[in-house]
Parts: C-alpha cells; structure tokens; sequence
C-alpha cells in the first residue's frame, strides 16, 4: 500500500493544470486536481476566450460602416451589451464542461476547494478540511490583477476580471495601463461604442514592443477616437453624481462611468501557505523554478503564469505538458521559451515574434531594418483611414530574421505561420525566395525588397 493517496497533486485547474493532469494520468499516475473557482482558469474563463469574443463583437462596428462603400445599404446598427455578455456565457460553459469531461476521460479526480500546502507532501482542501498526500504537488494557480498603489477611491475600480461581465455597457470609461489587457480592452469598448480614455504613467504604449509597432498602434488608437494620456496616473477616484470622476497626477479629471485598471498581474501565491514546503520564491514574488518547472523543493514543481516566465496560455500548456512527460512520461522535456509568437488583440491587431529593432541593435554587430506602412486594398473602397504596418529586423551579417512585427487585420493569424520560417533560422533570402499571395497584406513579407536601414554596431575601445 503507497504511503501517498496519489501520486499527483495539482493545484489549479487553468491552461497549465489542465495539461499537466491529463498528461500525467495518461502516462498512468492518480491524479487529483483542485480548482475554487471554475475549470478552464483565466484563460478560458475570464481571459483569452471572453476577451476575444468581445474582440469579435467590437470589429462588427467597423464591418458595418465599411460595407457602404462596397455597396451595402446597412439599416442603423443596434447593439446589445446582455446579449453578446449571455452568449459569450454560454460558450464559456460549454468549454468549461468540455475540459471537465476531457479530465474525466482521463480519470483525474477534480476536486472543486480552494488547496493550500500543509508540508511538504500535504495539501489541504480548504472546502472539507480534508488533508490528500501527494507524491509530487504541481502549483499551477496562474496570476491575478495587481492594482498597485492604494489610492483613494480604488473601490471603484474594475480588473479586467469585471470588465467583461459588466451589467452595461459603460459610456464612457478610463482605463489605466498600457500593456496588452489594456489596449485590447480599450479597442474593445471603442468598437461597442463607449467613449475611451486610456492612461499610462509611461512615455508610450506597450513596453517592451517595438517602437515602431508602438508609434503605428497608438497613433491607430488616436484616430479611432481612443484619448491616449501618457506620463499620468490615475491619484484618486471618487463618486459623483453622474459617474466616477478621476483625478490624474497633472491635475486634470476626467468623469467617466467605470475605471478600469490593466496595470499588471501578480503570481498567484498569496495564502497558500508554500513556507510550510519550503518552496522558494524569486525577487517577482514569483515561484523559482529550474529548466524542468521544479522548484527548490524536488518532488514539487510549478507552471504557467505563477512563475512569472512567459505568460501566455500556450506557454502555460507547454510547461504543464513537459513537466507530465518528464515526470510520469520516462522522458525529459525542456520548454523552449525563446522566439515565441505572439498576438495583441487591440484594433488594429498586433503580432510579434523575435527581436524589436532594437534588442537586435543591442545584440549584433550590424543589424538590417525592413519596413512598409500601407492601406490594405480593403480599406480603399471602405473609405477607411487606417494603415497596416511591417517589419522586419535581420542580422546583416547572417541574414537571418530575427525579428517580424506587424500591425493591421488578421496579424495574429499571419504571425503563427511566420514563427514557423523564424523557428526554422529561416533568412531573409528564404523570404524573399517564396512567391508573393495576391492581393493580400501578407504578400509584403515576401516583398519588402529595399532596407529602410542598417546598423553597424562601433566597435567597443
Ligand atoms: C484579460 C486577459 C486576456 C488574456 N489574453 C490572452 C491571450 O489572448 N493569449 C494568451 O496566450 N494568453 C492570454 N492571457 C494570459 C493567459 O490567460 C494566462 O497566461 C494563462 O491562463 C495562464 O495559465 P495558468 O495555468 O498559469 O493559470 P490560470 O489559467 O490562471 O489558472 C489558475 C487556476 O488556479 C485556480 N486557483 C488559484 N489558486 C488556487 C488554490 N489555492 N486552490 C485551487 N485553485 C486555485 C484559479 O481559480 C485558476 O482557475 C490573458 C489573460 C488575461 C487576464
């Protein structure tokens, strides 16, 4: 008889949890797996999923306007908040159960209780009390919106966690953040109609993109309407009559009806007690881990956003994935986390993968920039003044692309498939080399012929 009532414990049943307990009960093992809230996670729950349908009902504003010009006589458009907020909860309960039924086919025990640590090989479920000792513990509890500092009037202010279970539609609403939950939400409510300010203490949206996408993307944002304040906080926020009035550090206000803050996410540890383990976190707040997804503890391990390393859902999935494999699977995975495509789904859409100009400026001794800005032919008889934008960033002297970033319709999608040339140290020339697709917006990445610069990087004294 096994000393442990199972062999697998997760904590959390998101994009990584999820994984890792089927996986694992696949390659044979007793799993239990413990959520409090709903099975799916942020994710699927109140994060990529909803946010994209919203995304989805937002672009028909648009569609609706641009049909005139081919032709199309729209009656006056009218939409409803409720409805697409029911849809979007039942397509969120359909998946929810299509993950329940994938981890039952599986035989995982899902256990609904919030689970804390009780030592090293114990965890607690809060709902019974009831103490199930584990082999291996693997803590998969994602992350949650941190609203920094405690200003007056915080009460008042939403997460995207509300944001996208509102009652009504806001008329008007101020977001604070510039990364991506924030300019996603801010196209979103755009798009549905809402008067949208956004705020962000920093010189300019999106840290950490390249400069050029971030220039194209708010100067995109500003045409849309979307009041873009940079270099200012949010201070203080009260309730007034007709709404929540916010004061910014440069003494302005602004009145809005909801204020909603996207100003990060933090690892999701706090209560669950992983002293009593001795699981180790690093200077993030986030759970230390090695190559493997183990943290200072062997037989515990950690993925997904609560180590803090790329967070992503399909991130989340690969580390869940690897560590079953190499735990119960017999073989050793590690996750590669370097060059990993990735969307923003603000309007218009942003996809990257690689290097910005000026990582590769960084990094290599002579650095080749390729860049277009353009109307897609659609937008011609639409009418509509909005440009796309791409790039390319090459080393000079290999040739190879380090670096595609691309704003406009469907960069998202285009970005998954240019990850596959980029995984594969593809080089300029194997661009160059494949025949264009006409007419699309894709075709300039096969067609940007001429350097829009070079860098030589001087030699260090
Ligand atoms: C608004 C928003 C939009 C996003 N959009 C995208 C996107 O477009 N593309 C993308 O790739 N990523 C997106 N993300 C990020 C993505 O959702 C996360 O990277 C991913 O969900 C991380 O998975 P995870 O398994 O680490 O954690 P999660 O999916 O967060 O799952 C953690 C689970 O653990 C549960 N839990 C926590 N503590 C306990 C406990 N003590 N006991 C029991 N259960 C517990 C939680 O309830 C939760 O269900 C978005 C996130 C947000 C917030």
């Amino acid at each position: 008889m096994s000393d442990f009532d199972v062999d697998l414990f997760v904590i959390g049943a998101g994009s990584g949890g999820v994984r890792a307990a089927r996986i694992a009960a696949n390659h044979g093992a007793r799993v239990t797996i413990a959520e409090e809230y709903r099975v799916g996670g942020t994710c699927v729950i109140r994060g990529c999923v909803p946010k994209k349908l919203l995304v989805y009902a937002a672009r028909y504003a648009d569609d609706f306007e641009d049909a005139a010009g081919y032709g199309w006589t729209v009656q006056k458009p009218v939409f409803s908040w409720q409805t697409l907020i029911a849809n979007k909860d039942l397509e969120i309960d359909r998946l929810e159960r299509a993950y329940i039924a994938n981890l039952e086919r599986s035989k995982v025990n899902i256990v609904r209780s919030r689970a804390v640590i009780e030592d090293a090989h114990r965890v607690r479920l809060v709902a019974t009390g009831e103490i199930v000792r584990a082999k291996y513990i693997l803590i998969a509890t994602g992350g949650w919106p941190s609203h920094g500092a405690d200003i007056a009037g915080l009460e008042h202010v939403i997460s995207s966690n509300e944001a996208l279970d509102l009652k009504e539609l806001p008329k008007r609403i101020l977001i604070q953040g510039g990364g991506y939950i924030a300019v996603e939400f801010a196209g979103i409510f755009r798009g549905l109609g809402s008067e949208v300010t956004l705020v962000y203490r920093g010189d300019n949206i999106l840290r950490g993109f390249d400069d050029d996408v971030r220039e194209h993307l708010r100067g995109e944002m500003e045409k849309r309407g979307i009041r873009v304040l940079t270099r200012k906080l949010v201070e203080a926020v009260e309730k007034v009559d007709h709404g929540l009035c916010v004061s910014l550090s440069d003494h302005e206000s602004v009145t809005v009806d909801q204020v909603m803050f996207a100003t990060g996410r933090r690892p999701n540890v706090s209560g669950l007690s992983l002293e009593r383990a001795g699981v180790a976190l690093n200077d993030r707040g986030a759970i230390k881990v090695d190559k493997f997804s183990r943290t200072s503890v062997p037989h515990i391990y950690a993925v997904g956003d609560v180590t803090d390393r790329v967070n992503l859902t399909p991130v989340a999935i690969r580390e869940g994935h690897a560590f079953a494999d190499t735990v119960f699977g017999g073989k050793e995975v590690i996750v590669d986390h370097t060059d990993i495509p990735t969307a923003v789904f603000s309007e218009p859409e942003i996809g990257v993968i690689g290097l910005t100009e000026m990582e590769a400026r960084e990094r290599y001794a002579r650095v080749d920039i390729y860049k277009s800005s353009f109307r897609a032919m659609k937008m011609t008889l639409a009418a509509r003044d909005t440009r796309c934008f791409f790039k390319l960033v090459v080393d000079g002297e290999s040739d190879r692309v380090l670096g595609c970033h691309i704003v406009g319709p469907d960069a998202g999608e285009m970005i998954q498939l240019v990850g596959i040339a980029i995984k594969m140290n593809a080089t300029k020339a194997d661009f160059d080399r494949v025949m264009a697709v006409h007419p699309t917006a894709a075709e300039e990445l096969v067609t940007m012929r001429a350097k829009a610069a070079t860098y030589v990087r001087e030699a260090a004294e």
